[in-house]
């Protein structure tokens, strides 16, 4: 049997994912969930946000499930994305009948965007100026000046491995393909700046240029980010599969959720080669936390996700049509979706239609 270790974090983390494992605990399916003390309440309770035991069995899990991460938490973020190497940070962005979006015609929209998870800006890698100016004299920008010019302030630093470039271009062909086999169009659209950061963004770029050309039964295009921010509102349906950098697809990706009904809605999951975890798309809310009003589709959506990476496509196939149901019915919707239901009725909804 499989073992999922759930980790609510921070903020409304808890609420939904407790919402979320009610679901997986009662639909029967064959998983071994286990919920050890993390975020917020183990700070409190043991000193420390992630304590050993619950790190020790979240290393043994074959997929955890994540809530949010406030202020306590990140450390926990930080070990699920970084020392579990999930370079892929996978964001579906669909449209289900019956939800409140941000856009008029909505249906069809089907479409997932794929965000280096592991480099570019993240870890944030700061410091002040005048340190580049030390350490790199006579190093000059496009403009030709040298940073000692540039007086008192603050760098951060970029980085895009080969390794990092490579990786992730392989994984959105793979994704490209198998979607294709689904009925989409087998479309990589890659999103750089590469024409304000040529080497960087170029480097992006080129690696998927390269990866796509190994597979002639896809097509390929690139757009600018400005550029695609304007088109993933304008022409949502023509998207397929999108691949971008670490920041750009963190920002593009929240923009995104917006045509599926905003943060409520919007399922991730970040995958690496040994490790995967799974999680909202949305932080720790805390203007509403503890008012048992978050929606939990978000997480619920997200286990969807982690069911078919774990090879329960069936289950994930029920799950998310019982989700779909209970949209389409309109009858238990959380106030982000216009409705007035709490966030374990909507679990409860959806399990019934589970039943
Ligand atoms: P963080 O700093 O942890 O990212 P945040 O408040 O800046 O927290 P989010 O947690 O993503 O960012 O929340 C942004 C907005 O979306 C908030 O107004 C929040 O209430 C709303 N929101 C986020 N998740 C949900 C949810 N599951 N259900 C309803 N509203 C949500």
């Amino acid at each position: 049997m499989k073992t999922v270790v759930a980790l609510g974090g921070d903020g409304i983390g808890p609420e939904v994912v407790d919402a979320a494992c009610y679901v997986l605990e009662n639909m029967g399916v064959d998983l071994e969930i286990v919920k050890p003390p993390c975020g917020e309440k183990a700070l409190k309770e043991y000193g420390t946000p992630f304590p050993k035991e619950t790190m020790e069995l979240t290393n043994s899990a074959d997929a955890v499930l994540f809530g949010a991460s406030g202020e306590a938490s990140v450390i926990i973020l930080a070990y699920l994305r970084w020392f579990f190497d999930t370079y892929a940070n996978v964001r579906p962005v669909k449209y289900y009948e019956g939800v409140l979006t941000s856009i008029k015609n909505p249906e069809g929209v089907d479409f997932v965007i794929i965000r280096e998870n592991t480099e570019d800006f993240y870890p944030g890698r700061e410091g002040d100026i005048s340190l580049l100016a030390e350490r790199m004299p006579d190093y000059k920008d496009i403009l030709g000046r040298r940073f000692a010019d540039y007086g008192e302030g603050k760098f951060a630093v970029g980085l895009y491995t080969v390794k990092g470039c490579r990786r992730i271009a392989e994984f959105a062909c793979k994704e490209a393909l198998k979607r294709k086999r689904k009925g989409f169009p087998g479309k990589v659209t890659c999103v750089t700046k590469s024409n304000v950061l040529r080497e960087t963004g170029g480097l992006f770029q080129r690696m998927v240029e390269e990866e796509v050309r190994r597979h002639p039964e896809l097509t390929y295009e690139h757009f600018y980010v400005d550029d695609m921010a304007r088109r993933i509102v304008r022409f949502p349906r023509e998207m397929d599969v999108i691949v971008t950098t670490n920041m750009f697809g963190d920002i593009l990706s929240d923009l995104a959720a917006e045509l599926m009904g905003g943060l409520g809605m919007a399922p991730s999951a970040c995958i690496g080669d040994k490790h995967a975890y799974f999680e909202p798309v949305h932080g720790s809310a805390p203007d509403i936390t503890g008012k048992g009003i978050a929606n939990p589709t978000a997480t619920i959506l997200s286990c969807v996700m982690m069911l078919e990476y774990l090879g329960m496509e069936k289950d994930a196939g029920k799950l998310e049509k019982a989700v779909a149901e209970v949209y389409r019915k309109g009858e238990t919707l959380t106030p982000d979706m216009g409705g007035t239901a709490k966030t374990m009725e909507v679990a409860e909804a959806i399990l019934r239609e589970l039943m």
